[in-house]
């Protein structure tokens, strides 16, 4: 059973049951005559062998042991690089920022703070959007770095709850080190003045950077049902961070609504004005490129 308060978005229902899906007592987690468990489809430990002898999903569908074995070293150190520079930058910035913030910014900097995570969001959706929609693993440099690990987690969705704290957020830190550098290099290049002056603008790009920053961390939430910390489950349920249920309609094949993951926020407005349909319209209309053909193409790899 879900928590209550992780709402599918206004007006729209909750995802179909995939084939596959299936209720999973809590005596498989230890307990006993509790209310059963429904997993998500490919949230399930795939113990059963679906018909044809082929997987659907998990960590033994051919695709995605293939994906996940793309995984080399010189990306794991890409992200070890990424994650404790990310880090040491978004302490300086914090620690300068405190020193310029003045009572008088309160309602700018409350602003500020608020755009910044719904400009996450946006972020957070046409990112993933671009990597599921478009491209493919073949692509030189990016294919296997950015776009293999979209393909990875629609046909092996529990395989980011395995990845540790670099795998799960090295890509993102990546990502938000030239915007934490620039605000590093004002803190130490600008005059005090025009730190004072730029202060809620500042909030706002930091906000943004690390709602970024953290984006995948609350995704690897949203797909985690045991063990998680109270405060997360707390954020999930007042939806401040994505929550479970809401996330589940993006995993429904041919994933193709709902890919805003930081808050989730903006899932339904864009759902209710075709935003993600008419950009894919207007692109396969230049390009001639057929949306997701490449994701397609993994989720039927059973060899
Ligand atoms: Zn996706
Ligand atoms: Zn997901």
């Amino acid at each position: 059973m879900l928590p209550p308060g992780a709402s599918a978005g206004p007006g729209r229902p909750s995802p179909p049951a995939a084939p596959g899906e299936r209720l999973r007592g809590r005596d498989m987690a230890g307990g006993t005559g509790t209310a059963p468990q429904r997993l998500p489809p490919g949230e399930q430990d795939q113990e059963a062998e679906p018909e044809g002898g082929s997987r659907r999903w998990g960590a033994q569908h051919a695709g995605a042991r293939e994906l996940a074995e793309l995984y080399s070293p010189g990306k794991r150190l890409q992200e070890w690089i990424s994650v404790i520079l990310c880090f040491s930058l978004i302490c300086f910035n914090f620690y300068n920022l405190l020193f310029y913030l003045r009572l008088e910014h309160t309602p700018s900097i409350i602003v500020g703070i608020f755009a910044g995570v719904i400009t996450a969001d946006f972020l957070s959706g046409l990112f993933h959007w671009g990597a599921d929609t478009w491209g493919s693993v073949e692509l030189p440099i990016v294919g296997k770095a950015f776009i293999r690990p979209f393909r990875e987690h629609h046909i092996d969705p529990t395989a980011i709850t395995r990845h540790d704290f670099i795998e799960t957020n090295g890509d993102n830190c990546f990502m938000t080190l030239v915007p934490l550098a620039n605000m590093a290099y004002k803190f130490v290049s600008f005059s005090p003045e025009a730190l004072y002056e730029t202060c809620p603008w500042e909030c706002y790009i930091f906000a943004l950077i690390i709602f970024i920053t953290m984006t995948n961390q609350i995704h690897k939430w949203s797909h985690t049902y045991f063990g998680l910390p109270r405060w997360v489950i707390f954020l999930q349920d007042w939806h401040i961070i994505l929550p479970r249920k809401h996330h589940r309609i993006h995993h429904v094949s041919p994933h193709e609504t709902y890919f805003c993951i930081t808050t989730g926020w903006l899932n339904y407005p864009l759902e209710k004005i075709g935003f993600w349909r008419c950009l894919e319209n207007i692109i396969q209309g230049l390009t001639g490129e057929k949306p997701r053909a490449d994701d397609m193409k993994w989720a039927q790899k059973i060899k």
